[in-house]
Formats: structure tokens, sequence, C-alpha cells
């Protein structure tokens, strides 16, 4: 699979990659795979089938709405954050479902939306099952999508296939460390160099100029949203407050002259994103929604602490950081329902910390260790959302994935390149660790701080 830095970084909404981002493109497609067999007209009936970790987070992580709004046509990056809670009231008010804001549907959602707890589909625990039927219920067409991390969605044949390259073919193709580093060494090009040219195979120089900035955009407003939020409290029923409004002020009326000053930032810009989008809010996927503030916060953290951080120096990082984003999802996963947390805070960190040494100058071999460093701290990381929510331990996990990130790039610079474990064997570590990770720890709520916390 060819993997663009595009795909890693997409704008999107909360609460989560897998579980938000990955259904409402999954019911999108779905349909737009039903309108080149009929049209959507002899549409009478859908119903809609949630497996394993979809089902049992998929009701806190809002993949029910997700997958609604993709039915009617609506995409993560495009859909109005502030307008889903009327459109969601229309669809359940009148019982009614505009199927591609075209085709209008008698929906119950109690009987078409079923969530199956116990079961799974065969290839991933984030399975969907899609069918549609026409006025006589005979079934039009069923299909099986799985969210396997990030955003991204693989049908049955895609997932069995996943090793296979379908798409363009890229300059530079690579799917471990080793591999990229021979390119460096062949070529004398560096991470950002090789990536650049990479993702020509899609887009023209000033498209990816653009786009990668664009990206920055959105985190930064995302994170000024998350500052200056005037809500109180998070959604979901958890009862769990805003603090990042009340640092941002707290950090501006009261500044403090000590060093550690800064790691109050860098947790505030974390947390002023992963509180967006808990809310539900616009954010990039950075690769995944949940440890998608860590990368922002590494970035913001350069834009307030370093002296210069100009645009270059935004396509340097997001470009390093992608690298090592496609030596994860080649290598191992990027899913929590696969790998548990140390797929989303784990890798969000390994890659800001390369992201992070690359713009303060380090050799490849550094910036390999950084990431390296920045997984290695992580091996373990289980999921265990409370209530299923991305609210805790997520918020907390970005604030404490950032700080190691800028911690592990400092330890790589002050290093000589030299490392004993490579980033190779880290990433395979991780997703050896993942397999063996028990299944109540992957993105279920059903073990770790999910079932041990009091009852309020
Ligand atoms: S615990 Fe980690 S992987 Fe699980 S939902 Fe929260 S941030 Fe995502």
């Amino acid at each position: 699979m060819n993997i663009s830095v595009f795909d890693l970084f997409k704008i999107g909404i909360g609460p989560s990659s897998s579980h938000t981002v990955g259904p409402m493109y999954a019911a999108k497609q779905f349909l737009f795979n039903c309108m080149e067999q009929f049209p959507l007209t002899k549409i009478y009936s859908v119903k809609i089938e949630l497996f394993g970790s979809l089902a049992l987070t998929g009701k806190g992580h809002g993949s029910d709405t997700a997958i609604l709004l993709g039915l009617e046509g609506e995409e993560p990056a495009s859909v109005e954050p502030e307008q889903i809670p009327n459109r969601l009231k229309r669809i359940r008010k009148n019982r009614t479902l505009c199927l591609m804001n075209e085709h209008k549907i008698y929906f119950e959602e109690e009987k078409s939306f079923i969530f199956k707890y116990e079961d799974l589909l065969p290839h991933h625990s984030n399975g969907m099952r899609f069918t549609v039927f026409d006025d006589d219920s005979t079934k039009l067409r069923e299909e099986n999508f799985y969210s396997v991390g990030g955003g991204f969605i693989l049908n049955t044949k895609e997932i069995q296939n996943d090793n296979e390259d379908f798409g363009a073919q890229i300059p530079f193709p690579f799917r471990t460390c080793e591999e990229l580093f021979e390119h460096c060494t062949k070529t004398g090009m560096t991470c950002r160099e090789l990536m650049w040219i990479n993702e020509q195979t899609w887009r023209s120089e000033s498209d990816i100029w653009e786009g990668l900035l664009e990206i920055w955009g959105v985190m930064q407003e995302c994170t000024q949203r998350g500052m200056s939020s005037t809500e109180t409290h998070l959604p979901g029923g958890l009862n769990v407050r805003r603090r990042a409004p009340e640092l941002y002020k707290e950090l501006v009326d009261n500044p403090e002259t000590s060093p550690a000053e800064m790691m109050d930032w860098v947790s505030l810009f974390a947390m002023a994103v992963n509180e967006e989008n808990a809310a539900g809010g616009r954010i990039v996927t950075a690769p995944t929604n949940g440890g998608g503030g860590v990368i922002p916060a590494v970035m913001h953290y350069c834009h307030r602490f370093r002296s210069e951080f100009n645009e270059d120096e935004i396509i340097t990082f997001l470009l390093t950081a992608a690298a090592i984003g496609i030596l994860f999802k080649e290598g191992a996963s990027i899913s929590a329902a696969e790998v548990g947390c140390q797929g989303e805070i784990g890798v969000a960190c390994s890659m800001a910390a390369g992201g992070l040494a690359a713009v303060m100058g380090c050799t490849t071999s550094q910036i390999a260790n950084a990431a390296e460093i920045g997984m290695e701290h992580n091996l373990g990381l289980t999921c265990d959302p409370v209530g299923g929510l991305v609210q805790i331990p997520c918020i907390e996990r970005n604030a404490m994935g950032a700080i190691k990130a800028i911690n592990a790039a400092r330890l790589a610079k002050r290093g000589d390149g030299n490392h004993i474990i490579s980033l190779d064997k880290v990433i395979n570590t991780m997703h050896k660790t993942g397999k063996d990770m028990m299944h109540i720890y992957k993105e279920t709520s059903l073990g770790g701080l999910a079932v041990n916390i009091p009852e309020c």
C-alpha cells in the first residue's frame, strides 16, 4: 500500500478516527458502490451492523452518528460539526434518512442499527456491515468494511490483500526504516526530500506545499478553539471538565519564569486539541484522532519556543513525521483495536519525535533514534477509555506523549545517532506486543481504567 502524507494527516471530526472518520467514509463508499450497480431510488431500507470494538465503544465514539451522516453523503473533512446535532435530531424525529442527499427512505434506528457486541467479522475488530433492500425486502447489496485506524477503511478484498500495492508506484517505496535508509544513503537525500519526491506521485509541488500548510492551519485553529472554548464540560455523560481554557488563562495571566513552564504550554496545546476532539470538533488525524494532540502540541512547541518555525520547517516536520507514520502503518498498526494505545499515542509520539528531530537539524540516524525512543517508552500501552469516550485517559495522555516526544528528540540530538534497538526492531516489538495484548485492552472498554474507576 503506498501511503501519502495526506492519508496520515486528514482533516476530519472528532472524537475518533477509527470509530468516527472511518465509518463515515465507509458508509458513503458503500452507497457509491451501490450506485454503480443500481439507482439509489431502488433502495427501500438499510441495515447497519457494527461488530467487535466498533460495537462496544461505537456509541461513545460517535460511530452511529458518523454512519448516518455518511449515508446522507457527508464526509469528515467537509461536514460542519456545529450542524451535526440538528441533522441528527431531524433524522431521528422524522425517521427518515436522505441517502446521498438525494433519496429519502424510512429509517427506524432502533431496528436498523444493530450493535453486535459478542460477534466479530473475520479480519479485524473494527468491522461493519451495510445491507440495502428493495421494497420486496430483497437484498440488493451487502458489503463488509473494516476501519483499520487513522480513518483508513478497507473492504473484504482489500484487507485480505493488504500487502499488495493497487495504487500508483512511488519513486522511493519503503516499508522498513532499513529500506528508507538505503534510499537516503544511495541518493544523499533526507527523509523529507524523499517524501517530497514520493508525494509528487499524487500532487503537484504547489499542492503539496499548500496542503501541508493547510493541515498546520487546521491544527492551529483546533488548538485555539480548545484554548478559548466557553463550554465548561465535555459531552458524553462523564462530566469531564474542559481544562484547557482555564490553563490557558492561567498561563497568560500569571506567567512563570521557570523553564518548566514550557511543559505547561505543551500540555495545554495537546489537551486543547483533544478536548476539541472529545467534543466532536474539527481536527486533523495525526495519525489518529485519539492521539491527535501530540503532533500539533510539538509543532506549537516549535512555534512558541524555537526561534524560527517557518513554512519550510513546517513542511520538514510533517513530511518526516509522515515517513515514520508510514513505517508503523506498514510494519505494525495504527489501530488501537489491534495494538492498543501504542498505536495511537505511541505512534504519534514517535512521529512527533522524528519530526522535531528533523527540524532540529538531526541526521537521518538521529531522527530514527528519536522515533525509536518515542515508541520504546510507549510499549505495552493499553487502550481503556472510560465509558467508551475518548476523554479519560486520552486527553492527558496526549500531553504526556507530546512531552515524551520532545524529550526523545532532544536525547537523540545529544547522541551520535548510534542506537542498539533499531526503529524497525521497536516497530516489530510494538506489533508483537499488540498481538499478545488481551482483547479487553484494545479499544473495547472492557478492561483497565474503563472498569476500575469507582462508580460516581
Ligand atoms: S486510550 Fe489511547 S488508543 Fe484508546 S481511545 Fe484513548 S487515546 Fe485512543
